[in-house]
């Protein structure tokens, strides 16, 4: 790759660099306007911007970061999902899921922040790719840009909940998550953009530290320590216990919206699970997100749908704000915890 990727940029990077080719810096909103909103490809239909700017854009950088390489659309319910190929040679996925709710569609984007991923979960496609690099602002912003222009849809909400470990991937996140947010960006509320980590409590600090405003959502997965570092090998390094006392600290005087995700299998659903669980809502508010275990190369027991509704009706006894999440995309391996890119996994660097 010769060309810098222009989807880099931040806007005061943008401005600084117009300023340097004695541009405008308002300019900068514009080619925010024309890269995101008008979601253009090429730097010849800026018409707003002169011939020498164009050309000298052109010279320079690259608008597309990743080559889309497929899109599947499930029989089930019209999920798509896209497999892209980096500029060097990783493979990365994205989801795009049609919600339905009773008031109108709801449209989500499920993006990837790494190509791979270190953190080893034992009921996770990606972690069976290991970890490859982080991606760039560029990767994770052109994701949603090629899945608008392929699918005609415009979608309102974006959860980092794809392949990779999005707090290892903080800066180039938060850059992305920033611009996806701007009006003259994607133009995506905050409240509309969550991001979800394995529970990196210090890099949690810090986001709630920055006052960021994006929703959080924190895999837990097991309360249990033993069997969360079986099934979470981060618990070594940052155990449940971290994230628990986090809740108590932070989550009382932090604006973020904040969900618990817990993948249900055979052994984490018991009436004690739900006790130790309900432990966690004593102080903060936070919603609990039940997610039934999706079938994978994993060798875990899904619970039986008998078994998952007496640990809700537990859950709610004990005024637990539970919510199921539906699975979306399981004919065509797009639901949670099923991303690999596995299509091409043989040829990946
Ligand atoms: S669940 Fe998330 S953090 Fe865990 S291995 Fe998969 S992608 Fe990585």
């Amino acid at each position: 790759m010769t060309k810098s990727l222009i989807k880099n940029l931040s806007l005061s990077e943008v401005e600084s660099l117009f300023r340097e080719l004695g541009e405008k810096p308002y300019r900068a909103k514009q080619l925010f306007n024309w890269l995101y909103e008008k979601n253009i490809d090429s730097f010849s239909e800026m018409t707003n911007f002169s011939k020498e700017l164009r050309k000298t854009l052109e010279d320079n950088y690259s608008i597309s970061a990743l080559a889309l390489e497929e899109r599947q659309i499930s029989k089930i319910d019209d999920t798509e999902k896209y497999l892209f190929r980096t500029y060097d040679g990783n493979y990365i996925e994205s989801v795009l899921i049609k919600n339905d709710t009773n008031e109108k569609e709801r449209l989500t984007i499920c993006i990837s922040s790494q190509a791979g991923c270190a953190m080893g979960c034992r009921f996770c496609q990606t972690a069976k790719i290991g970890f490859k690099r982080n991606l760039e602002t560029a990767e994770i912003l052109d994701q949603i840009n090629h899945v608008r222009r392929v699918s005609g849809l415009i979608n309102n909400n974006i959860v980092f909940m794809g392949m990779g470990e999005p707090f290892l991937n903080y800066d180039n996140v938060l850059k992305a998550a920033d611009i996806m947010n701007y009006s003259f960006g994607f133009h995506v509320s905050v409240r509309k953009i969550t991001i979800s980590t394995c529970g990196i409590t210090d890099a949690i600090e810090r986001f709630t530290d920055e006052k960021r405003a994006y929703n959080l959502a924190i895999s837990v997965n097991d309360t249990d320590p033993d069997k969360r570092q079986k099934n979470m090998p981060v618990e070594k390094k940052f155990p449940v216990a971290g994230i628990i006392d986090l809740f108590e600290r932070k989550f009382p005087i932090s604006r973020n919206r904040l969900t618990i995700a817990y993948v249900m299998r055979k052994d984490n659903i018991s009436e004690s699970d739900a006790k130790r669980l309900k432990k966690i809502f004593r102080n903060a508010r936070i919603k609990l997100n039940l997610i039934p275990l999706n079938p994978g190369v994993h060798k875990l027991d899904a619970p039986s749908q008998e078994e998952m509704d007496a640990f809700i009706k537990d859950l709610e006894i004990m005024n637990v704000p539970v919510s199921v999440r539906k699975t979306y995309g399981a004919d065509i391996d797009g639901a949670c915890g099923q991303l690999s890119g596995k299509h091409r996994l043989e040829d990946a660097p």
